[in-house]
């Protein structure tokens, strides 16, 4: 039998004994060790347990699975998002077909409002939002388009995100919806921020309000949480939470997949790569309903929160009571956003080159990688390190 370490890449024979190594220490023998429990560390987890005979230990510092998309029904009985609101949406099939092996789904289109004034109107902006804020009756495409065409401020070079959104829809609107809440998300102004900030957020003249426009859109029947447990289920599968990798010592495995932050790993060499924070407040009313879509936005700097989630919407759960989560971004805490500067852009460059020079540590998900991931790119991410791992190893060791 094979040694710990030294299994094929199909190895589903592979139980062999513990190392020596591993046997002296007393640990349990694993070829992998997966740090993070998010979507990255559990994706390859199961790949490499399920689909190569893999023996893998899964840590995570925090008291549960799931990393940011992790769900639980809280005080109420309510199911909330303990990190705030995820939406499911994607355009990849494969990312799809792999999930649904975890989880059966609940069709949800996410609808967004802006509070504005006294007003809600759709976000991102469409006709019906121009119709609203200037009590106006566009009634076709033409007629909107022409409207934010008089609006427009052509910008020579477009670099920030203010330019961004002052080139497509003038600086009135710009200053309604975006300049305060931007402000308020990255604690910059948008004059300082890449484009691609506010690039991701388009700018319709028909009245589709649906936030997002990607052809599969839907929420784990059951939940986020209840998706990673069958993930993670698996005999190959040993998880520990509670548990921070920098306190593991040696475990003496092969290989690793490192899900944190990647300059924490290196120990700040480089120095701390920036992250937007955010905090969150969880609060239960006695009422049915609370808001009539799943997010508010308040884009105005004179209430410092950004939003407003009511999770009965994207959960279909019925329930007397309702629970929201207000989110109140700030300097310090969690990790959350990697701010997006070319600075911080070259301060990971030297931290990837590092990284590189590591072939025993795949760095894989949003923060190992700095870069804000919605959840399908980083399935999409992990199942592309298992294709190269075991491709790479094919006939050779991957643990
Ligand atoms: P994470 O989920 O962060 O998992 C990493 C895990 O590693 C964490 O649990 C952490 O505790 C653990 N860890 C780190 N360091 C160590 C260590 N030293 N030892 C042990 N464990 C460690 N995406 C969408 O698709 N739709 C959405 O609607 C959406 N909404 C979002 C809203 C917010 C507020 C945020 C912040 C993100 C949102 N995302 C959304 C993005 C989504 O959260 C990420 O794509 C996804 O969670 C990334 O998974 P991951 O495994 O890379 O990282």
């Amino acid at each position: 039998p094979q040694h710990s370490g030294s299994g094929r890449a199909d190895a589903a024979n592979d139980s062999g004994p513990a190392s020596p190594a591993l046997r002296r220490s007393g640990r349990a023998p694993y070829d992998v060790l997966v740090v993070g429990a998010g979507f990255a560390g559990s994706v390859l987890a199961e790949r490499l347990a399920a689909g190569s005979g893999k023996r893998v230990l899964v840590v995570d510092r925090r008291d549960h699975i799931g990393g940011n998309a992790y769900d639980h029904l809280d005080a109420a009985g309510v199911l909330v998002h303990r990190y705030g609101p995820h939406i499911f949406h994607t355009n990849s099939q494969q990312v799809v077909d792999y999930l649904s092996r975890f989880t059966a789904w609940r069709p949800y289109e996410h609808r967004v409002l802006a509070s504005v004034g006294d007003k809600l109107m759709p976000m991102p902006i469409n006709r019906t939002t121009l119709n609203l804020l200037y009590g106006l009756d566009l009634q076709d495409d033409a007629a909107a388009a022409a409207f934010l065409a008089a609006r427009a401020e052509p910008v020579e070079t477009v670099r920030t995100s203010e330019d961004v959104v002052v080139a497509a829809v003038g600086r009135e609107l710009y200053e309604t919806f975006f300049r305060g809440y931007t402000r308020k998300q990255w604690g910059l102004d948008p004059s300082e921020l890449d484009k691609s900030v506010t690039a991701r957020v388009p700018t319709r003249t028909n009245t589709d309000d649906r936030y997002f426009q990607d052809t599969f859109q839907a929420m784990p029947e059951k939940g986020y949480t209840a998706m990673f447990e069958r993930m993670l289920d698996h005999p190959g599968i040993t998880v520990e939470t509670g548990v921070d990798h920098r306190d593991l010592g040696d475990l003496d495995v092969a290989t690793t997949i490192y899900t944190g932050p990647i300059d924490e790993f290196f120990d700040f060499r480089f120095g701390k790569l920036p992250y937007r924070c955010l905090a969150f407040r969880h609060e239960t009313h006695d009422t049915e309903t609370f808001q009539a879509v799943g997010v508010v936005n308040y884009p105005s700097e004179d209430v410092p929160y950004t939003r407003i989630t009511e999770y009965k919407h994207l959960t279909g759960q019925r329930h007397a009571r309702t629970s929201l989560t207000y989110e109140f971004p700030c300097a310090e805490g969690d990790p959350y956003y990697p701010i997006p500067r070319a600075e911080n852009q070259t301060v990971y460059r030297q931290y990837e080159a590092l990284a590189a020079t590591r072939p025993d540590v795949h760095f894989v998900g949003r923060l190992a990688t700095y870069r804000y991931y919605n959840m399908d790119q980083v399935v999409g991410q992990a199942l592309a390190t298992y294709r190269r791992m075991t491709s790479e190893k094919a006939g050779a060791p991957v643990g």
